[in-house]
């Protein structure tokens, strides 16, 4: 089994990297904050990982046995904003037929493609120590963020996502032979496509933000047949999971101060075995807010429940 944890990049200390290995974590993965200000919280990361403080931390984890990996939503940062003023047809066409700029773009506009894929290889280029895995995720909205424009109205949510993410690792792999692409089924795309087929070496990332934390995924009946079909459709092999069990911005409703934050073990090895059972053998939780501003109020975080 493959273990992963997601900080917020400003939140990565010795302390998180020793935590991690202590607790057998294979991967580290850095996730700047989603949301509208997600252009930001990347910016900021990429000014980070330009520092030589930054980069001896992550060549600590590395040195620690740690693997790092980026993950982010990550459209409205590849297609500037500021291009709506002059091309508004780049950008995506809401309800009511108008374009706008607030996220994503439109994925059957090939400029709007072009400078999509070109951002995204300058943009893994800066990805200091990364696996050759990458998540440039769509806009971090719960619904209604997909174009309507004539050619992509024909395609629900989950295919204008695939749209781009076919793309996206065909380009990627001109330089980077072994690299892969998250497709995220989450919120509007929680459902598989069904008019595009993955490219090879697209994985299904599951990360079911609607569930019900209070419950194991067994005792709340979840749809153990839908996710069937997600694996199905994108293939076992590097399927994974993301998963909310350590994630204090969950819990703090992504809002600081973070509040105190126990992880409901039972839970979290129910779940585990729920997700084995199904076949995924690469599982990831968030773990944000669990940072030193953290510590500072409430001391260590306990991830023990994820051994
Ligand atoms: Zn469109």
């Amino acid at each position: 089994m493959v273990k992963r944890l997601l900080i917020h990049p400003e939140e990565l200390s010795i302390k998180w990297i020793d935590r991690m290995a202590q607790h057998g974590i294979d991967v580290l993965g850095l996730h700047p904050a989603g949301g509208e200000e997600s252009p930001k919280h990347i910016e900021n990361m990429l000014y980070l990982l330009k520092t030589d403080a930054y980069r001896r931390l992550l060549d600590y984890a590395v040195s620690s046995g740690l693997k790092i990996e980026y993950e982010m939503h990550a459209a409205s940062f590849l297609v500037d904003r500021k291009l709506f003023e002059s091309h508004p047809e780049y950008f995506r066409m809401d309800e009511t037929g108008e374009r706008t700029r607030r996220m994503n773009f439109c994925f059957s506009n090939p400029e709007a493609m072009e400078i999509a894929l070109s951002s995204a290889e300058k943009l893994a280029d800066q990805l200091y120590a990364s696996e050759p895995n990458y998540y440039f995720w769509l806009d971090d909205d719960q619904k209604g963020s997909g174009c309507q424009c004539e050619k992509c109205r024909a395609y629900s949510f989950s295919d204008q996502q695939l749209l781009f993410e076919n793309a996206l690792i065909k380009r990627l792999k001109r330089n980077r032979p072994n690299a892969k692409v998250s497709h995220l089924a989450y919120y509007q795309a929680m459902r598989p496509p069904k008019a595009v087929i993955p490219e090879t070496d697209i994985f299904l990332e599951y990360a079911p933000i609607e569930r019900d934390m209070k419950k194991s995924l067994r005792a709340q009946n979840a749809d153990a047949a839908h996710i069937e079909a997600l694996i199905a459709f994108f293939g076992k092999e590097n399927a994974r999971v993301l998963e909310y069990w350590f994630d204090n911005s969950y819990f703090s409703s992504w809002k600081k101060p973070p509040k105190p934050f126990r992880a409901d073990g039972a839970l979290v090895k129910e779940d585990i075995d729920f997700y084995s059972r199904l076949g995924f053998s690469n599982i990831a939780s968030f773990a944000c807010f669990l940072g030193e501003d953290y510590e500072a109020l409430y001391g260590s975080a306990d991830i023990s429940a994820f051994e």
